[in-house]
This record gives C-alpha cells, structure tokens and sequence, in this order.
C-alpha cells in the first residue's frame, strides 16, 4: 500500500511498528528555540494529558479490538478528539465512549468510527492509496471529517444543525484541513456538485439508505449507513456498486442518532 510522504502511517508505540527514533540530545530544543513547530509543541498543556501518549495508547487499543488498516490506525492516532469536545469532557476524549457534542447529538467512540472508515476503505483507493473524493453525512463536532481527511483526497462533509455546522467549522478552524469542505444542509438529499464520491459515509441511522447516496456513488464505491431493520434496531450497513449491482452486507447492531430530513 503507497503511502504518501509525511503521511503518519508509523505511530509510537503502535503494534507491529518500531518505536519512532529518538531525537538526539538538544535536538528537540534547537527546533523549538528555532520556533519550528515540533510535535512537542503542538500537545496540549494544562489538560493533565500528554495527548500524543494517550491517542497511541487508544491507537493500541483499537487493534487489539481488531482494527487492522494502518492509515486508519495512523488517521485515528493524528488527530486530536479533545479539541472537539467540551472542555468539561476532555478527559473523556480519549476514552472508548460517545460523546455529547449538544444539540442531542454524539460524537461516536472511537472503534466505531475507526470500525466504519476501514469499511469505508476496503473500497478502491486511488494511485496515492487514499480513497477519492467522500461525503460524509452529519458532520457532528467535525471529528470524523478530520479523521476522514488524512485517509480521503477530499471530503464533503454536511450537517443539519446550523449550530453543530458553525461548531464543526470553529474546531476544524485549527487544523487548517484545506481538503474538508464542511455544508450546511439536509445530507439525505447528498451532495451532487461532489458526485460521483468513492465513499459516502454517514453518521446517523435512517429506515433506508436514501436513493441520492446511490446515484452519487461511483461504481467501485461504498456507503457505510447505520439503518434500521426489520426488527427495528439498526445495524451498520454496507453497500457495493459494481457495474451489475448494488450488494449490501448487514453488519453488527450500533446505535446511532437518527437520521432526520430538513435543517434545523
Ligand atoms: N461524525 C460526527 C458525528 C455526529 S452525530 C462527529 O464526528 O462528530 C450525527 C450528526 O448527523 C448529527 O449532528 C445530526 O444533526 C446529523 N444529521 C442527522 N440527519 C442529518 C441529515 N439528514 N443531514 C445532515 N446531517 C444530519
């Protein structure tokens, strides 16, 4: 699998990957006093969590629980969860628990987001072994976008709750993602000034994956959805579009919040 350069596909202390080389002695203080932007940097203070250790630590936690796609593992390791969490909750952020992220929604915990991205990538991926373009319905507080950015080319991601849609748009602000392309408006209808997508992902459940996410997938392309079954409880879905078919896989029961039409 290509990766790309400065990619993080090697984390500290992740299974399977040798530790990442030690600065030399000074080293580290020439960058800073430099003003260079080491990843010492970069960690938080005043949380009481060196948050580099405590992601690798989730990172190890979650191949344990049988995440196995290194650029999800590295995506998963990268990106700071504590930055979309209320501050009361930071503490939290790391922990393998959803998240209210206000307004009634959730932030999903981290397997199974990780869980659903590696679904998502068992698609094709392109030459530069990131997946294409994708859309992602719900955008929440904007974590999985960010995660999604490190594994996609671009990714459109929309939400309807203006004030979750403002909120993503503040803690992605930070992270400069030129490839996230945040939208405020009903995804059940998708998006398609950005079709075809190669994935669509969404982050809320609905009774049936809408027929736009179909249209807008390109052949080779997955929808992971949580949707509601027969029995009434949701499970996560899977959905292949091949030149002759759609094939859906019925996976694992998740528990999202649902998928609603309109804005808000
Ligand atoms: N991926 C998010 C999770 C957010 S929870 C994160 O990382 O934080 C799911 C989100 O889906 C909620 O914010 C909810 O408002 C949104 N949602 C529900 N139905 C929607 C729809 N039809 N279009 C867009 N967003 C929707």
């Amino acid at each position: 699998m290509a990766t790309r350069p400065g990619f993080p596909a090697r984390l500290p202390g992740s299974p399977g990957h040798p530790p990442a080389t030690k600065k030399i002695a000074g080293q580290a203080q020439r960058e800073r006093s430099a003003g260079q932007n080491t990843s010492e940097d970069t960690q938080p203070r005043g949380y009481g969590l060196d948050s580099g250790a405590v992601r690798a630590r989730m990172v190890q936690k979650l191949a344990a629980q049988g995440i196995s796609d290194a650029q999800v593992l590295a995506a998963m390791g990268h990106v700071e969860r504590h930055r979309f969490v209320d501050s009361a909750l930071v503490n939290q952020a790391y922990e393998d628990t959803s998240l209210p992220i206000g307004l009634g929604q959730t932030i999903s915990k981290p397997n199974v987001v990780a869980r659903m991205l590696e679904l998502l990538l068992g698609g094709q991926r392109g030459a530069t072994g990131r997946l294409g373009r994708v859309l992602e319905i719900g955008t929440g507080c904007g974590y999985q976008a960010a995660v999604l950015s490190l594994v996609a080319t671009e990714v459109y991601s929309i939400e309807r709750l203006r004030g979750l849609h403002d909120r993503a748009r503040e803690n992605l602000r930070h992270f400069r993602l030129a490839n996230v392309h945040l939208l405020f408006g009903d995804g059940m209808a998708g998006y398609a000034k950005g079709a075809p997508y190669a994935g669509i992902i969404a982050a809320a459940g609905g009774d049936a994956v809408p027929p736009a996410w179909v249209e807008q997938l390109a052949v080779g392309g997955r929808i992971v959805a949580p949707t509601v079954m027969a029995d009434g409880k949701q499970a996560l879905v899977v959905l292949e579009k091949t030149t002759r078919e759609l094939k859906q896989t019925v996976l694992e029961a998740v528990h999202f919040v649902p998928l609603k039409s309109g804005i808000a």
